[in-house]
């Protein structure tokens, strides 16, 4: 998953993308204005944008308009003042889809933020099941075969990606854009070794596989038969 966060207060934006990149695996992107945050939510791939209110060249509201202007449909939680409930009340009909008030407890905003990536794609439950395959999304613990795994980071935040899209085909690019932040150095041969080593752990007995190459367009998790 890739989140970008707008907040001016560039202390605290690094303390939630520190712990998003810790508890929740996410790629994450910072942008300490406005405008800068526009550009970046009109040009890369998120799965959801933590969206500060009061910020320096262009308000957050204003930003969240411009974006549901443009159809992009990404979740926005916003982070607002405690007693700010005239702007929540416009955030939310401008289509911020959850908020936060600060000061916030930090378990609470990622738990939010987890939901939301979740139930945008989809997933009512914060444990997601692919055949035999059950991924608990706050303990990370991935069960298969009777066994518990906790994967290296990278394996894990693409099995629950693809997972979070099962039965869809998603491309290499696709993946590349959610699982790495904007500074990130990208090689797309990367994600076959990710591909192969996630192949080699959850391997169901023949006919049936989990892990689908379709050659041209991508890669798709699902049960069937190979
Ligand atoms: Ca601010």
């Amino acid at each position: 998953m890739r989140v970008l966060i707008v907040e001016d207060e560039e202390k605290l934006a690094r303390n939630v993308a520190s712990v998003l990149k810790e508890v929740a695996s996410s790629a994450v992107d910072l942008s300490h204005d406005g405008e800068d945050g526009l550009h970046m939510a009109l040009t890369n791939s998120y799965d959801l944008i933590i969206l500060d209110l009061m910020l320096p060249k262009v308000d957050g509201l204003t930003l969240l308009a411009r974006l549901r202007t443009r159809k992009i449909q990404t979740p926005v939680l916003v982070l607002t003042a405690r007693d700010a409930g005239s702007e929540v009340i416009r955030g939310l009909n401008l289509g911020c889809d959850d908020y936060v008030t600060k000061p916030f407890d930090m378990g609470e905003l990622v738990a939010r933020c987890k939901a939301l990536i979740r139930r945008c794609h989809g997933q009512a439950s914060s444990l997601i099941r692919v055949g035999p395959l059950a991924i608990n999304t706050l303990s990370r613990q991935v069960e298969f075969g009777g066994q518990s795994f906790l994967l290296p980071a990278m394996e894990y935040r693409l099995l629950e990606y693809l997972a979070m899209r099962s039965g869809e085909v998603i491309s290499k690019t696709e993946i590349l854009d959610h699982l790495y932040d904007f500074h990130a150095e990208r090689f797309s041969n990367v994600i076959e070794v990710y591909i192969s080593a996630l192949r080699r752990r959850f391997d169901p007995a023949p006919p049936y596989k989990l892990i689908h190459t379709l050659k041209g367009h991508g890669y798709m998790l699902g049960e069937r038969a190979a």
